[in-house]
């Protein structure tokens, strides 16, 4: 199927109320191009300079998330335009997106990964980390960041009780700060696995392949 196939597909497989991120990390502009003359809008890349290329590239209506892993050095080459930083892994990066948020006088939404996974996986916080950072005075003075919720990444497995496990543990933990946030995204499922993530509780699904085809890395 097309693109433009697998997009109708997708969108009319899920409610309404569902974002969908089209995560066209490695794949050419041209196809971007294909879904977003489709009527798409939003895009996801895992790295900074990659989305910074084809941001130049592409229509500026382009609502383009960061769903990667961030080394500081490399946020100020996305805060002019990012329209969500899905990835906040460390308190280091949330105080260098609020100082490039400053420089562009602009007000950075990110979301907070939360390390779901039972795999051993490189990135996101604890738990325990994520509440210290939320209750940090330093994080409630930030003016130039937005933090809209949770981001988590699954276990790769089709192990489908592990899977509803990890995004579970995600959803309670979101719906507990809810209590005192003003959360409103919970990012959570991929190609192989959003059926899943909604029925758990998703509301921003991040899907490439089953859009955009098998990458070739
Ligand atoms: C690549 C990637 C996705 C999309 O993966 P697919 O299996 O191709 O849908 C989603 N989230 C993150 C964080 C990714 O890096």
């Amino acid at each position: 199927m097309s693109i433009t196939e697998n997009l109708q597909q997708i969108t009319s497989s899920i409610p309404a109320t569902i974002t969908l991120v089209a995560v066209s990390k490695t794949k050419p502009v041209s196809d971007i191009q294909k879904a977003y003359n489709a009527g798409h809008r939003v895009f996801g890349e895992n790295k900074v300079q990659e989305m910074e290329a084809k941001w130049k590239e592409l229509p500026e209506d382009i609502q383009w998330h960061m769903i990667g892993h961030v080394q500081r050095n490399k946020v100020k080459y996305m805060a002019p335009f990012v329209s969500l930083i899905h990835s906040v892994d460390s308190p280091r990066l949330l105080k260098e997106i609020n100082k490039q948020g400053k420089k562009n006088n602009r007000l950075i939404d990110c979301l907070l990964q939360l390390r779901i996974a039972e795999e051993d996986t490189k990135f996101g916080m604890t738990e325990a980390a994520i509440t210290a950072l939320l209750a940090s005075e330093e994080t409630k003075n930030f003016q130039h960041v937005n933090i809209k919720g949770l981001m988590g990444m699954a276990t790769f497995t089709e192990d489908t009780s592990q899977l509803t496990r990890e995004f579970q543990k995600l959803k309670s933990f979101y719906d507990s700060l809810k209590q005192t946030q003003q959360f409103s995204v919970l990012s959570m499922g991929m190609s192989g696995d959003y059926q899943l993530a909604i029925q758990n509780g998703s509301n921003m699904i991040r899907v490439g392949s089953a859009i955009f085809g098998e990458r070739n890395y």
